[in-house]
């Protein structure tokens, strides 16, 4: 199936259902050279976003993109890029972390340096900051866009309450207010996109550019009999993610769910991920991968939403046993 594309919340933005991230992988895990691979092949099957943060092997998978993206020479009209701020680069000295306007200010510059744009098409807070005032936070956002130096900001992995804030301080102030996040969202991950945020999409038109989609490979099924040498939850300092995933309750579903996508003619990765996209309130589904083999099996995911019929979507549901209960007033 061709690529689609969706608007971001109420904007005016079209992004590409699946998008590229490059968090564990650019600058890290791969060689530059499949990265390269990987952008090449994204953005000739139509993706046009492609996600990155100042903290992504601090700040070296902006470089990365950086110079695949002067390399390949794209028109800059054809592709989105992002980047975040909040964690820094690897430098912890005051100020060189968190919201505050020195902060935004600076990691923005840093970005569009790395980077090697004029501008970057989306920003987000990469988490709240309790030290600092969401209204700091809001008004640095709001003068980087009347700069011309973001076009779109949002937050990531932020609460309801804190987008809210955000938004009606925004409002009472003629600035601009956030209009996407970037929340993990999977078929185990599911509370805070499908029930918290609920009310945000609806009364703020709020855009989702959505992480971890294969709860970091565990939905492809890679994981259903024994550990492979080669991923992610191998590399140093990563055993944390293990211990969220790995377990003999999630390893039995995943195994269900993957008879269930053999009896539909598809894979397991390609199911979890048209599963995400089936949601309306996903702009984009940001897809990981380390090697090219399989972001080309992620891209077939939208051939997969025709399949996923409200008997499907009850079969999955079964065996997910997880679907969140949404408030009754
Ligand atoms: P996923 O959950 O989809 O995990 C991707 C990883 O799963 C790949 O790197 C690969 O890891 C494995 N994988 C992917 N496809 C397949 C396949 N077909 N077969 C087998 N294994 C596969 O997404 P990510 O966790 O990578 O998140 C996607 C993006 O979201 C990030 O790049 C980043 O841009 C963003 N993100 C944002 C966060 C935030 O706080 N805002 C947090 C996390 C991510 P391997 O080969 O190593 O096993």
């Amino acid at each position: 199936m061709d690529m689609q594309y969706r608007r971001l919340g109420n904007s005016g933005l079209q992004v590409s259902t699946l998008s590229l991230g490059s968090w564990v992988t650019f600058g890290n895990q791969i060689g530059d050279n499949v990265a390269e691979d990987l952008m090449k092949m994204a953005y000739d099957n139509g993706i046009n976003f492609f996600d990155n943060a100042e903290i992504y092997a601090q700040g070296k998978s902006e470089i990365v993109m950086g110079n695949i993206l002067k390399k390949m020479g794209w028109d800059r009209t054809s592709y989105v890029v992002s980047s975040k701020v909040f964690f820094g680069d690897g430098r912890k000295k005051p100020n060189q972390t968190g919201l505050s306007r020195k902060h935004i200010w600076e990691a923005c510059h840093d970005a569009l340096r790395r980077l090697q744009v004029d501008y970057l098409d989306l920003f987000f807070c990469h988490r709240p900051d309790r030290n600092t005032p969401i209204e700091e936070t809001v008004r640095a956002m709001n003068t980087l866009i009347e700069q011309g130096k973001v076009l779109y900001w949002g937050t990531s992995e932020w609460n309801a309450q804190q987008i809210t804030e955000a938004h009606l301080y925004a409002r009472q102030n003629y600035l601009i207010g956030p209009l996407m996040e970037q929340p993990q969202y999977n078929m185990f991950h599911r509370e805070r996109f499908e029930v918290d945020y609920a009310p945000l999409y609806k009364n703020f038109g709020l855009g989702t550019t959505i992480w971890s989609p294969l709860a970091s490979g565990l939905l492809s099924g890679k994981y259903n009999n024994g550990m492979p040498e080669d991923t992610r939850l191998n590399l140093k300092g990563m055993d944390w993610i293990k211990d969220i995933w790995i377990t003999d309750e999630y390893l039995t579903k995943v195994k269900n769910l993957a008879a269930l996508a053999a009896d539909l003619g598809t894979t397991m990765p390609c199911l979890a991920l048209a599963w995400c996209a089936k949601n309306p309130n996903v702009s984009t589904v940001i897809l990981g991968a380390s090697k090219v083999s399989q972001l080309e099996e992620n891209l077939k995911a939208l051939d997969v939403l025709p399949f996923l019929t409200p008997d499907v979507m009850e079969n999955i549901e079964t065996i997910l046993g997880n679907k969140p209960k949404q408030p009754t007033f």
